[in-house]
């Protein structure tokens, strides 16, 4: 094994032009690290540590930003953390919007004779407002994307629009696809409001054929009078676009309660291993600590933070003691507000300190395929020369990249890279009930640690 490795190596090199190293340097580079890459790998596999780790936050049940429960999980993070005996381990303020569901959610076909009764699976998007309390009672526009409803007109006003627009299930990167519904999540209800629609409803944003809804973040309302907005799942919203094939004139009954209320303080969650030689360069490893109200967010983003705390954790245990500052952020508010990522951005800028990396996980607990790179071409060079020693997890190529919306907003860091695991089932998940701890599985889980802890030791013992 260990020859194929080395073979495969000398093979990756004449593929690429080498301008950093000299191929005895490259080899040496890999001798180096070749004991530490393999005891993270086996250590990670073996113990289950993280995997242990997330079972334990999941247990706290959801963590929406601004609720009690999101608070009763930092504190246990901040807990965990002092316990693995990190260097410094601290909470850091941030204030965040505050949405509170509420437990009357409703959607159900009235003034039809065929249909009359028929209940819907229906989840509120997030920052919706809620309904009256006896509901609202329209009659239903059914439109492929709210690009439509400009040429509709007239016909939208006093209509709940459902926008039955399809994940495309032919593109490999399932990313792309999702993006293409997000936008119209999160854009929709204003685009509907505008042209005089009552509420929204949105084919969920997932290519799992069931009947859970997905929810997600809408946008903010600014002079127009905002409207209620929710998901439904696959299955009822292929049955309410046949069923208004056959009756057009079907109304639905909504009922939501969901409200916002006042912002509340809340916090990263920061712990970190300070470097034996260069403790003023800092890389960041992180995800979001915070999810959507319908789950534990196992994938979304528990595991990402998991992962990347565990890396501290994993280093604490193999005793590798990192050059440089090697810091675990778990940003809160992530989906709906950002607000631990810019706050963590602000102190970054405040505090002088220099911010040479920052690595980010919020693609879910699967198997590693890569990492996306953004940075400069001498930087991302360099660490494409580092592939060969992250092979054994499963990492296949390093490519130029985005990163991660929380690390995007520390501005003086100028590489910043997003771990990137395989893609196919995250969107089966994501936002929705389905997004429990028995959706990961351990081993996935440990290997994307692994892959995360080997760049970050590379980059703290080589620097970029
Ligand atoms: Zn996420």
């Amino acid at each position: 094994m260990k020859n194929l490795f080395v073979v495969m190596f000398f093979f990756v090199l004449t593929q690429m032009s080498c301008k950093y190293y000299s191929q005895s340097s490259d080899l040496d580079l890999l001798r180096k690290y070749e004991k530490q890459t393999k005891e993270i790998l086996d250590s990670a596999l073996e113990n289950r540590k993280g995997y242990n780790y997330l079972t334990e936050l999941c247990g706290f049940g959801h963590r929406l930003s601004g609720s009690d429960n999101s608070i009763k999980a930092i504190k246990w993070a901040e807990a965990k953390m002092k316990e693995l005996g990190f260097d410094n381990v601290w909470l850091q303020p941030v204030m965040v919007p505050r949405w509170v569901r509420g437990n009357v959610e409703k959607a159900t076909i009235v003034n039809s004779r065929q249909f009359n009764g028929r209940k819907l699976s229906i989840s509120a998007l997030g920052r919706s407002i809620g309904t009256e309390k006896n509901g609202i009672t329209a009659g239903v526009l059914e439109v492929k994307s709210t690009k439509e409803l400009k040429a509709l007109g007239y016909k939208v006003k006093g209509k709940i629009i459902f926008v039955n627009k399809h994940f495309n299930e032919t593109n490999f990167n399932t990313f792309t696809s999702y993006g293409e519904v997000a936008n119209e999540r999160y854009n929709g209800p204003l685009e509907c409001a505008k042209y005089g629609a009552v509420a929204m409803i949105l084919r969920s944003a997932t290519s799992k054929y069931d009947n859970i809804p997905h929810t997600g973040v809408t946008a903010p309302f600014d002079s127009l009078k905002a409207i209620p907005s929710a998901a439904i799942g696959l299955i009822d919203a292929d049955f309410l676009s046949k069923a208004l094939q056959k009756d057009p004139d079907l109304k639905i009954k909504l009922n939501l309660s969901c409200k916002n209320e006042d912002e509340v303080q809340s916090y990263n969650v920061i712990g970190e291993i300070k470097g034996s030689e260069f403790p003023e360069e800092v890389i960041v490893i992180g995800g979001h600590f915070d999810c959507w109200d319908v789950s534990c967010g196992a994938h979304d983003d528990g595991a990402g933070c998991i992962q990347t705390m565990e890396v501290l954790d994993l280093f604490k245990r193999l005793n590798i003691k990192p050059k440089r500052t090697v810091r675990c952020v778990f940003f809160i508010n992530e989906e709906n507000g950002t607000r631990g990522g810019i706050e963590y951005g602000k102190y970054a800028k405040a505090s002088g300190e220099k911010h040479i990396a920052a690595i980010e996980s919020d693609r879910g607990a699967f198997t590693p395929r890569g990492f996306y790179v953004d940075s400069d071409s001498v930087k991302y060079g360099k660490i494409k020369m580092w592939l060969p020693l992250l092979e054994e997890t499963g990492i296949d190529w390093i490519k130029k990249g985005g990163s991660g919306v929380d690390i995007s907003k520390i501005e003086s860091c100028k590489t910043k890279i997003g771990f990137v695991p395989d893609w196919q089932h995250y969107f089966d998940y994501h936002h929705s009930a389905n997004d429990e701890i028995d959706a990961v599985s351990p081993r996935e889980l440990e290997l994307g640690t692994a892959a995360i802890a080997i760049m970050t030791l590379l980059l703290s013992e080589e620097g970029i």
